[in-house]
């Protein structure tokens, strides 16, 4: 059995999960990280016909076919992960079928009993609140969440810009991001509950706090 520690992030849009990938590879260290949404967005900008059809559903919503997510991320894992090293899967698995093709891939690589899904656990509300109150660096395009501490700031912590909401975060758009983890990212929780795989960390407290919750899990 391979020894590192791997991870998948699931939570509702406005969660937290790159932040704690990010505090995740802080820790640990040698961690391949790997977000879906990335990888989409790169699929969009190449030049093929999946491209064109990726780069539209991106704009204009919808879905694509349920195998193109994992044949990504598999993709990416097959040709980059050293023996060596743990991964992040950033959103994904976000369906039941690629819950089941990332186990078989995982069986392969003998990392199974080494892989933690945490779910960053938030209310819908709470999902809500944070994607429509979220603000943006006009000078220097950091996102600054709705959590803790940086609800009260009034200018970028960073570079001191003008702080604006985003023009993406409409309310149609939140709201068919957190439809979508009601209808389908749920059945994946309760896959992975259902055979006691799950870590459930409570994402409605700090930064801080959310990250020293997942160590304590792992422990
Ligand atoms: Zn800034």
């Amino acid at each position: 059995m391979n020894k590192v520690l791997n991870f998948t992030l699931i939570g509702r849009s406005g969660s937290g999960k790159g932040t704690q990938a990010k505090l995740l590879m802080k820790h640990f260290g040698n961690l391949f990280y790997l977000a879906t949404g990335d990888l989409f967005r790169d699929l969009s900008n190449a030049n093929s016909d999946t491209s064109i059809r990726i780069k539209k559903i991106l704009k204009e919503g919808g879905l694509p076919f349920d195998d193109l997510a994992s044949a990504l991320w598999m993709h990416e894992l097959a040709y980059n992960l050293k023996e060596d090293q743990g991964f992040i899967l950033d959103g994904a698995p976000r369906r039941v079928n690629e819950a089941q093709t990332l186990d078989r891939f995982l069986d392969f690589l003998e990392r199974k009993e080494t892989t933690f899904n945490l779910l960053i656990d938030i209310s819908r509300q709470e999902a809500h609140d944070r994607l429509s109150k979220r603000r943006i660096c006009k000078k220097c395009g950091r996102l600054i969440p709705w959590v803790g501490e940086f609800k009260e700031l009034k200018t970028c912590d960073k570079c001191n810009g003008e702080l604006t909401t985003r023009a993406d975060d409409t309310f149609e758009a939140i709201n068919s991001r957190l439809d979508f983890y009601d209808n389908r990212v749920i059945k994946v929780v309760e896959f992975y509950e259902t055979q006691n795989r799950l870590i459930k960390i409570n994402g409605e407290q700090s930064i801080e706090d959310v990250f020293n919750d997942i160590l304590k899990a792992l422990k």
